[in-house]
């Protein structure tokens, strides 16, 4: 996946990188982005697969 400001991932690694001025942004922000990149370990892809965790953790 292309590495955002705020986060990135690498599955293979298993390592998510997280952008420490995420610290000053709103907590739901803050959540939705550390959900975004750990749903990125189980597709790497934007997909149906990786939307349906998002759902799920973030309905
Ligand atoms: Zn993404």
């Amino acid at each position: 996946m292309t590495p955002s400001k705020w986060g990135s991932c690498n599955a293979a690694k298993g390592i998510v990188w997280l952008n420490t001025e995420l610290s000053a942004k709103p907590i739901n922000a803050t959540d939705y982005v550390i959900l975004h990149e750990l749903a990125h370990l189980i597709s790497d892809r934007h997909d149906d697969q990786f939307v349906a965790v998002l759902n799920q953790h973030m309905p």
